[in-house]
């Protein structure tokens, strides 16, 4: 295939955020338009991509440039600081533009370190970077000296010819003479025609060669609007402001190659120069790797060893008397870890489990596939035993597909950041990150920002804004909703307004941090990854600093990194607080080890559906459907988790289900081999676990070939499914099972498959749900005490937070628990018991503070009860 002879260096994404108006991928994770245009329409060998001071982009650009046969140049327009990058004062210019790209694999390391240190020490509104980091980072790079805000391009503008001879020098040394390159740029602006002259004298002074650029922002011409749109929505101004942030052309697009050769014809050297540096490109990102950290050990130890004599003692204590069931699973599970050398990752969590149960912070029973492991169950990762509830190690742990487990774990909301703090501690804070995330121009916001910039009034634009039904696109809208349909051909500026904002949608829009996930490398992060600083309001509107990733999780995942997810469970800590009342009164020596699952009183809660305030189960509509079904025992627990979602409620397996529990509907099995995987949920698939165990019993899938197969049906991909039609079928022969009876009973697994639940999550919280509701049938008064207390203190009480609190108060006294009024002489800072009854806490009064509460309390402890009304009003003046 012949290529074209020009190829574009510099280039920004929606990455440069509410600058650049290019998305890399589309909404279904293929090649965008960009992209595609880039390789069929230019036939461009390769493309860069330099946002404005960030990498964000590079993975998705890495792996998508792939995909449509294009060599990728990872770059990035840098912000290179005025002087030092610790200088961060107010100057008339902070920063000059640089762009870079990466050469090799060297090249695109020393950027990460850039473009983090960038954001970790030279942040002035800007990430910024300075020569001496330059000369630090250099080798493997290429550099061209920028766009007119460079820093030969200032001095050039300044009539500062020998200045600009000097700073191109210095660059030149900095990077080596063949890896520097003079920027030209015409996007029909006078200044950079102005200074052409002098950028071509440079080169022919210092011999370096020139190279031509086109500084794109937007795919095409007429896209200049929309990007002239998105500059006012990142500026917070509007199209008719005076001296707003404007491109002053429209030519900031993806010229083809003949338009760039035409229009630097004068200098051809300048279009070879991108070929040239195309050309020296190789740089190969790998993504098969596995990177976990190191887990410290002995001497003489290793990480297999290490983890089969943990679980081992494990054993022993969760099983007391383990049969070969239980050690034939443990040993296979260890020979899968090892052979694909997860070991480490075992230990790794097990260690700040450990941690946080030798500290007090309390941890959740498992949740996600992790459960399905006998391994995490012996190391206390999770708690429930996985053969007893026939869950599946190969749904966690797939032997046909090397992919890092993804092991979530549950800790107390209150206890959780001192987890991650060990492990930052153990593994180190350079090693360890939190991962960014990226928000989206979504449409109703979008319709809201670009009529703001078009000069709507906020009432209009809201009016409008509100027409866009919950959860549509604005495409669709425009096609289903009379009202926009008949405004759009009413009136010109509205059809503007949706002309534009369909273009904007989805466009990336700012920057998060993603809650709960964590990266734990073993080198430093900023060898995989750049890194980038977030500064944050927390709750007390303090400044809160946060490192993250610049590549989100799905690139940090794909990289090979380990990431952990920290979640908080609220529950977890009500659990707790009702365990330290029962501790401190009734129940010294409570253990959850002595706690039936068959408990009369839990059932008889769940019969009558009293489940407000229980894990999962409190919902109204939730508890129609226990009282309906009646459960007997926790299998019918996890199912109810199960079945309570949009996908079987709308297929009506809900009804199904409770008629068939109740022998209303005969379960007819059309094989008896059916029978043992579907005895549970009365004949109805309801678990992704029971379509693998069908595969595998029924016909003859490896537990792995099941996994994939329980894949493919939950994403609904016609090729993969017909491919496992066959297969399901053939297998099924051998078990003498008739065409036509396989056929069927894959018509089965396919329809119910799809809305199929992860078993292992469910029995988790399941466990979770059935713990909440034995304390509440059999310890009521400290059990909704501490529900109580959890409803206090969550900042920004919203209405419907509000009426929580009340209805577990209503709910309390159903349970005919009294409730003491709030009383000077005798409340708690929180909810407390009072001889059987609840006293309402200080703190949940509205508009108390918690200082104020102290000082009450503290005042009636040194100086006993309140004796005189003044002490009791100056105790009420600093309540109200
Ligand atoms: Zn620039
Ligand atoms: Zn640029």
């Amino acid at each position: 295939m012949t290529h074209s002879e020009f190829v574009h260096l510099h280039n920004h994404t929606e990455y440069s955020l509410l600058d650049g108006a290019c998305k890399i991928v589309d909404d279904q994770g293929k090649p965008a338009e960009l992209l595609r245009i880039i390789s069929h329409q230019f036939k461009m060998p390769a493309l860069a991509i330099t946002d404005h001071g960030n990498m964000y982009g590079a993975i998705e650009f890495y792996r998508a440039c792939h995909e449509v046969g294009v060599k990728p140049i990872i770059g990035c327009e840098l912000y290179v600081a005025n002087g030092s990058r610790f200088k961060k004062e107010k100057s008339d210019r902070n920063y000059f533009h640089l762009t870079l790209l990466a050469k090799n694999n060297e090249g695109y390391k020393n950027l990460m370190k850039l473009s983090s240190l960038g954001f970790l020490e030279g942040f002035y509104h800007k990430p910024r970077v300075d020569k001496e980091l330059l000369a630090k980072y250099s080798s493997g790079l290429i550099a061209l000296s920028g766009c007119l805000l460079g820093e030969v391009a200032q001095s050039l503008l300044a009539d500062n010819k020998k200045n600009a001879l000097k700073i191109a020098s210095e660059y030149s040394d900095i990077f080596g003479k063949e890896n520097f390159y003079i920027e030209l740029m015409d996007n029909g602006i006078d200044e950079q025609k102005k200074i052409i002259p002098g950028l071509l004298e440079i080169a022919k002074v210092t011999g370096l060669s020139p190279v031509a650029t086109n500084d794109c922002h937007f795919l095409r011409k007429e896209d200049s609007f929309d990007h002239d749109v998105l500059l006012c929505i990142g500026t917070n101004s509007e199209l008719t402001d005076e001296n707003r942030m404007k491109f002053s052309t429209n030519q900031f697009y993806y010229r083809s190659p003949q338009e760039m050769t035409e229009l630097f014809s004068f200098e051809p050297r300048a279009i070879k120069s991108t070929m040239e540096i195309a050309d020296k490109v190789a740089l190969e990102i790998k993504f098969d790797q596995i990177l976990l950290p190191h887990y410290p050990l002995e001497k003489n130890e290793t990480p297999d060893i290490y983890l089969e004599k943990l679980c081992q003692e494990g054993l022993k204590t969760r099983y007391l008397q383990p049969t070969a069931v239980h050690q034939e699973r443990l040993k296979y599970e260890l020979s899968v870890i090892n052979k694909m050398n997860f070991a480490s990752y075992f230990l790794i969590v097990w260690d700040f489990i450990n941690y946080a149960k030798q500290n007090g912070i309390p941890v959740g029973p498992g949740r996600g596939s992790g459960a399905g492991s006998i391994v995490s169950y012996t190391l206390g990762i999770t708690d429930i035993c996985p053969i007893k509830y026939g869950l599946l190690f190969e749904r966690f742990l797939n032997p046909d597909r090397r992919s890092m487990p993804d092991l979530d774990i549950d800790f107390a909301d209150t206890g959780r950041e001192r987890v991650i703090e060990y492990v930052r501690n153990k593994y180190g804070q350079r090693n360890c990150a939190q991962i960014i995330t990226f928000g989206s121009m979504q449409a109703r916001l979008v319709i809201r920002d670009v009529a703001r910039v078009m000069g709507f009034t906020p009432a209009e634009s809201n009016k409008i804004a509100k027409l866009i039904p919950f959860g549509a696109n604005i495409f669709a809208a425009t096609q289903s909703v009379p009202e926009i349909k008949a405004l759009i051909s009413s009136d010109q500026k509205i059809k503007k307004l949706f002309e534009t904002a369909k273009k904007l949608e989805g466009l990336k829009r700012h920057t998060g941090v993603h809650a709960a996930g964590m990266i734990i490398a073993k080198e430093e992060i900023t060898n995989y990854a750049p890194l980038a600083v977030k500064s944050e309001k927390n709750s007390e509107n303090e400044k809160n600093i946060v490192v993250t990733s610049q590549y989100n999780d799905e690139s940090m995942l794909a990289l090979g990194l380990l990431k952990v997810d920290f979640l908080g469970l609220r529950t977890l800590t009500i659990i707790d607080d009702t365990i330290k009342l029962l501790k401190q009164s009734k129940e010294p020596n409570f253990s959850w080890q002595n706690v039936s699952l068959d408990d009369t009183k839990t059932f008889r809660l769940f019969h009558e559906a009293k489940t407000m305030g229980v894990f999962q189960l409190e919902s109204r509509g939730m508890r129609d459907l226990m009282y309906k079904l009646k459960p007997t025992n926790i299998n019918d627990i996890i199912a109810l988790i199960s079945l309570y979602r949009p996908g079987p409620m709308g297929a009506g397996m809900l009804d199904d289900f409770v008629s068939r529990k109740h022998g209303k509907t005969a379960v007819v099995y059309d094989h008896p081999m059916l029978e043992p995987i579907l005895k549970d949920t009365y004949g109805i698939i309801l678990y992704q676990e029971q379509v693998m165990r069908i595969a595998r019993d029924v016909a003859g899938f490896s537990a792995g070939q099941a996994d994939t197969l329980r894949k493919a049906m939950g994403k609904k991909i016609p090729d993969v499914i017909e491919k496992q039609r066959e297969n399901f079928i053939n297998g099924a022969k051998s078990n003498n099972i008739t065409p036509k009876l396989g056929e069927k009973l894959f018509e089965q697994i396919m329809h119910f498959g799809g809305y199929g639940f992860n078993k292992s999550h469910a029995a988790a919280y399941g466990i979770i749900a059935y713990r909440t509701a034995y304390l509440k049938a059999n310890y009521p008064l400290e059990y909704m005490t501490a529900v109580l207390n959890s409803e206090i203190g969550r900042s920004a009480v919203s209405n419907e937070e509000e009426n929580k609190l009340v209805g577990y108060l209503r709910d309390a006294e159903s349970l005919r628990i009294e409730i003491l009024p709030p009383d000077i002489q005798a409340s708690d800072v929180r909810f407390s018991t009072e001889n059987g009854k609840i006293r309402f806490g200080l703190l949940a009064i509205k508009n108390v503070g918690e200082a104020a509460c102290l000082d009450i309390i503290s005042e009636r402890n040194t100086n006993g009860a309140f004796k005189s009304w003044t002490i009791l009003y100056q105790g009420l003046a600093q309540v109200l």
